[in-house]
Parts: structure tokens; C-alpha cells; sequence
């Protein structure tokens, strides 16, 4: 069944600009700001402007200059942040959650990264 998307979801009315939001980045396809309810010292989200609803629908369905512009953001945000690792910094985590099963909160697609700490190991053991 395809993907059906909700223009009410939080991060749509962000893009809107019904609701304000801590930008870090914005480009032409993509936007960046800081998650409300952070769970690490930098806890930024990536998201495309084009109504995606998760990380397979973006990658099926984006255009290829969309997929490069998110990506080139998401990389540049870890830059600003000071995070990567090859250049000094102490690294970070992506995390894109999907579906159910997933525990997907908002239903338009966004990449987590999260620093600033030890974040543990990926997942907790069932
Ligand atoms: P998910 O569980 O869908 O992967 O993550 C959704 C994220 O969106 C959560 O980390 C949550 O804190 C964040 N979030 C929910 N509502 C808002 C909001 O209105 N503004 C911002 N900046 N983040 C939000």
C-alpha cells in the first residue's frame, strides 16, 4: 500500500511555520533544528521539505537532488557541531525511526543525531 502522508503531523506545521522550531540549517530541500525534548547535549533533527514519511519512502521516492541535499546537511550539521570524529571530535549517532516497530512519534521522515555524551550501545537487549 503506498504511503499515505498527514500534512497535520508537527514537523509539516514546522515547515509551515505554524509552529516555531530552533533552526541549526536550512536549505533549499532541508531543514535542521533542535529535537524539543533532547536526549543528549546536541539532539538535532534532519528533515526533507518534501512530504516523506519515512526513511524507505524518502529513499524510493525523493528526488536524487533531495537525497543529496539532506545527506550534505546531515554531514554538515555534525561538522558545525564539532562532533565527527576524524576531525577531533567525539562522535555521534544517526537514527532514523520507522513504523511501529520503530517507535516512529512524528509520521514525517527525520534523521536523529544525537552527541555530546557516551551514548551506549545501539539497542538494549529485548
Ligand atoms: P521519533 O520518535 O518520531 O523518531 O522522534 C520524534 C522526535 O520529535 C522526538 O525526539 C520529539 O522530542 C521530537 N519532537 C516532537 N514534537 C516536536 C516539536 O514540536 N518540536 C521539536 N523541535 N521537536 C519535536
Amino acid at each position: 500500500m503506498p504511503y499515505a502522508y498527514d500534512d497535520q503531523n508537527i514537523f509539516a506545521k514546522i515547515l509551515r511555520k505554524e509552529i516555531p522550531n530552533d533552526t541549526v540549517m536550512e536549505t533549499e530541500h532541508t531543514l535542521a533544528f533542535r529535537d524539543i525534548r533532547p536526549q543528549a547535549p546536541h539532539h538535532v533533527l534532519v528533515i526533507p521539505k518534501g512530504s516523506y514519511v519515512c526513511h524507505d519512502h524518502f529513499c524510493i521516492a525523493a528526488s536524487d537532488a533531495e537525497i543529496v541535499d539532506f545527506m550534505r546537511v546531515s554531514g554538515k550539521v555534525c561538522q558545525m557541531l564539532g562532533i565527527q570524529p576524524g576531525e577531533g571530535g567525539q562522535g555521534f549517532r544517526t537514527i532514523s525511526n520507522a513504523g511501529e516497530h520503530g517507535v516512529q512519534e512524528v509520521p514525517h521522515y527525520h534523521m536523529h543525531i544525537l552527541a555530546g555524551r557516551g551514548l551506549g550501545r545501539m539497542l538494549n537487549p529485548a
